[in-house]
């Protein structure tokens, strides 16, 4: 960049010697020239200018730059959408200094982009969402432990790995949904009751592949059991309203349609739907509401948008660095609340709209478990013809 900006400064000089100046009066030859010095000037500053700035996201390029040795870096392949984390991440660097690259995409693509660049990836950091993702990334040995002080203040013990390799950044749940027309909040109470008659034909819930419902059975099987979370995903099946399709935003929808009663949902979804400028999304949400199911037993099911340092970061020290400062009071405020997400940190308030949905017990069980157990989660809602 630098050398760039020094091949601008000699065109700029260069000029003086264009032969046109023969043809114009020598003093309107000479605002000329300064005029367009000047431009290429302002060009080189401007060339340097942009090599500082934290890099633009999505360039994938940049990652594979290489940064002059006094400027701190840190590279973040990121699940997230850009304007849900680049804030933050801007953020950092104007208080740091360190620079941050940022790639986004797909979760499960950019867990398979890491295990195939090995030794020589970028990726310092991968942040998503699902405890099921960031066990599987620990699993394939994509991972490094990590031992901070303010990343084990300020997360709750349960919300991240004993063992040091993953940390949630916020919380989400997955609680009943109900129609406010059809249902009264007292017909409801477990989550298991769902599995029960009187709610044949009007459950609706996505696929049993999407993560967030294997995690849900692997939740329950480690709190009840094999076989009680069998019947319960047998009995569920049975009181579908239709075939799981869609994501949770249909399930709402289709609740708010009244084609179901009840939906199992995640929170930012219903959040989401009632901040939007989609005047049909927020009716539609407005006719739903959340019921918070195991209040007098095990709480409702939780789950995590998370990190894991890579195995072969980079630059450990600035990754480690960025993990605590997203963990901060002001980080965590603006990264949940635009994510429609739960701060982790304790103290640090969930916006209104997550506030209007009330507070709960949640579920106190170690995530770890629940993300080793995706698997068997998933082969038991088989075995209930859960499609
Ligand atoms: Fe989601």
């Amino acid at each position: 960049m630098l050398r760039m900006a020094i091949i601008w400064i000699r065109m700029a000089g260069a000029l003086t010697f264009l032969s046109w100046r023969f043809f114009i009066p020598q003093r309107l030859y000479m605002r000329i020239t300064m005029l367009i010095r000047l431009i290429f000037i302002a060009c080189a500053f401007a060339l340097l200018a942009c090599d500082s700035k934290v890099v633009a996201p999505e360039s994938d390029n940049a990652l594979h730059q290489n940064a002059p040795a006094e400027r701190r870096q840190v590279n973040v392949y990121s699940a997230r959408k850009e304007a849900l984390i680049f804030p933050v991440l801007k953020q950092f660097t104007e208080e740091t200094g360190v620079v941050v690259n940022l790639l986004t995409g797909d979760a499960d693509a950019l867990i398979s982009r890491i295990a195939n660049e090995g030794e020589l990836g970028s990726a310092d950091i991968l942040i998503t969402t699902d405890i099921g993702r960031l066990v599987r990334a620990k699993q394939q040995g994509l991972t490094k432990a990590i031992d901070s002080e303010v990343l084990s203040q300020h997360i709750p013990a349960h919300l991240r790995d004993p063992a040091g390799h993953w940390f949630a950044l916020t919380t989400r749940a997955r609680p009943i949904m109900y129609s406010i027309a059809n249902v009264k909040a007292e017909e409801l109470d477990d989550l298991e009751d769902l599995a029960a008659e009187n709610w044949r034909g009007k459950v609706c819930v996505r696929s049993s592949s999407n993560i967030y419902n294997q995690s849900l059975i692997a939740a329950l099987i480690i709190q009840q059991g094999e076989d009680f979370s069998l019947e319960f995903a047998k009995g569920l099946v049975a009181n579908l309203a239709r075939p799981p399709k869609g994501g949770d935003k249909d399930q709402i929808k289709a609740v708010a349609a009244g084609q179901c009663d009840i939906a199992i949902a995640n929170t930012y979804y219903l959040a989401g739907m009632l901040a939007s400028k989609d005047a049909s999304q927020v009716a539609a949400a407005e006719r739903v509401k959340v019921f918070w199911p195991n209040q007098s037993n095990r709480g409702a099911h939780i789950n995590i948008s998370g990190a894991v340092i890579t195995r072969h970061a980079p630059n450990p020290v600035a990754a480690k660095e960025l993990l605590e400062f997203m963990l901060g009071k002001e980080a965590q405020a603006w990264y949940a609340a635009h994510n429609h997400e739960y701060p982790v940190r304790k103290g640090v308030e969930p916006s209104e709209i997550l506030r209007s949905f009330g507070t709960f017990k949640a579920e106190q069980i170690n995530l770890e478990k629940v993300g080793e157990l995706n698997g068997a989660a998933l082969q038991l809602m088989d075995r209930a013809g859960w499609k």
